[in-house]
């Protein structure tokens, strides 16, 4: 059996590697266009910052490859013959296979503002990406970051890691208004204050304005003033890439259209990872994830059901966490950003401003809890996981909340402080409870 895989991502080589375990004998091709040997895609800001080495954030050593026999062909590929099944290169080769995985990724998006393709207008995504920002931000004083989401702050914290003034354009009144709560946003705005970046919400990017060389000189916003600066970071979110399953006739929408098994309407070539949209998302999930760690898990699933094991992609609990300079967030199952009808929601805030706790729970009896917001405090991924799975009604999360306690020995346990703001918020279930070691027994 032959396994072409276009992507070396996180997609692409889980699969590889699963493949690997489950089919000793099988031979396996990884073709990436963007670099020779897989990279942490999520690491790419800290070798900007200094943290890391580019050699740093490789998962597995040079040597790794031939020992595991996964050849690796550094290639763009072009073009498909699904009838006889060849893969064709821009370098003129094409390659035969029995299986072909599409995980090619996304793509930065980019909404066709004037100016865009100015030199120093950039987005972050690729190595070349983050090769660009080392250069074009070489020695500048501000640049001007478009967008309130992940990435967004991604870049601030890049540039101002250098000392370069970042200003911030938020659309929303609040920052990543569609993911988190006011309340949060609140603390991530904190953060932004307190190493002094400026972000402007409400505000839009309007025009990128260049000087007589081509080169980024400004922006204009859409509240109509122009902000000079020497570099421009569009962090506006990413679209699949379907380039070379569209040039190939496979069908698409927004991603490549799969099943439940990831395979896409040709007969063995499958699709994974940021590329992949569900055609029929189980119940509460979306079509297209572009996460990590949910790239990881299709390329398992995926690596299952080319090696004659048919496996269906079954995501389980949503969960995400990040960095907003020093806060560190996660969230957990069922999480909106506003008020749902059927969901309450418990908040506690510590008085600093650096740590909270949303958890979001059924209106009707028994309250069972549906999903959590951490900020600036660690919880145990398979607690909550658990709770959530089990339908565990939010009295007894409350009272075992020291289980789900992830933070390191010696700091400060907040447990005692939340459940007695749990208790002032919903004084009709009221929960006791009595320390002992970090756990919490419950007494009504
Ligand atoms: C800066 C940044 C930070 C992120 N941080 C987080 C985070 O903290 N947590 C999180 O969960 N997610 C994060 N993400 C998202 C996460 O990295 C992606 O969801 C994940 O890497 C997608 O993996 P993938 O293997 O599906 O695709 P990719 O990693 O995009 O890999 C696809 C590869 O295929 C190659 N390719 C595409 N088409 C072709 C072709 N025709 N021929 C040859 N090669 C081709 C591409 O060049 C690329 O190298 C971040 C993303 C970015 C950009």
């Amino acid at each position: 059996m032959h396994l072409v895989i276009v992507g070396n991502g996180i997609t692409g080589v889980t699969c590889a590697l699963t493949v690997r375990r489950l089919h000793p004998e099988a031979r396996i091709t990884l073709v990436s266009d963007e670099s020779a040997h897989h990279y942490s895609r999520t690491a790419l800001m800290y070798v900007y910052m200094g943290h890391l080495r580019l050699q740093d954030i490789k998962p597995y050593e040079d040597w790794f490859w031939p020992e595991q026999r996964l050849s690796l062909v550094h290639a763009t590929a072009t073009a498909l013959n699904p009838d006889e099944q060849l893969l064709f290169l821009n370098d003129g080769t094409a390659l035969p296979y029995d299986q072909l995985l599409l995980a090619t990724g996304s793509k930065s998006k980019r909404y066709g503002w004037p100016g865009q393709h100015l030199a120093g207008v950039q987005s972050l995504y690729s190595l070349p990406d983050l090769e660009a920002m080392a250069r074009d931000t070489h020695g500048i004083s501000r640049g001007v970051v478009v967008g309130g989401g992940l990435i967004g702050v991604e870049l601030a914290e890049m540039l101002h890691s250098r000392r370069i003034e970042p200003v911030v354009l938020v659309r929303d009144g609040h920052y990543w208004a569609s993911v988190l709560p006011p309340a949060e946003a609140h603390l991530v705005d904190r953060q932004f204050q307190e190493n002094q970046v400026p972000v402007r919400y409400n505000t839009e990017l309007q025009e990128i304005l260049g000087d007589a060389q081509g080169r980024v000189r400004a922006v204009r916003t859409t509240a109509g003033d122009e902000i000079a600066c020497q570099w421009v970071g569009l962090a506006t979110g990413v679209r699949p890439n379907i380039a070379l399953a569209t040039a190939a006739g496979i069908e698409t929408d927004q991603g490549i259209l799969v099943d439940e098994l990831l395979r896409t309407n040709l007969p063995n070539v499958y699709a994974a990872g940021d590329c992949a949209q569900h055609r029929q998302p189980a119940a509460g999930e979306v079509p297209i994830e572009q996460l990590w760690y949910t790239g990881r898990m299709q390329g398992e699933t995926v690596g299952h059901t080319i090696c004659g094991q048919p496996t269906p992609y079954r995501r389980g609990v949503w969960f995400n966490s990040a960095k907003f300079f020093n806060l560190e967030y996660q969230t957990y199952g069922q999480a909106p950003a506003v008020a749902t009808a059927g969901l309450q929601q418990f908040y506690w805030e510590h008085e600093s401003g650096r740590q909270a706790l949303r958890v979001y729970f059924r209106a009707e009896a028994p309250h069972v809890v549906v999903g959590f917001n951490a900020m600036g405090l660690r919880l145990r991924q398979v607690v909550c996981e658990q709770w959530i799975q089990a339908r565990t009604p939010i009295a007894t999360v409350m009272a075992q909340l020291g289980a789900a306690n992830f933070d390191p020995e010696f700091f400060p346990q907040h447990e005692l402080a939340i459940v007695a703001a749990f208790n002032r918020q919903f004084p009709e279930q009221p929960v006791l409870l009595k320390q002992r070691k970090g756990l919490f027994a419950r007494f009504r």
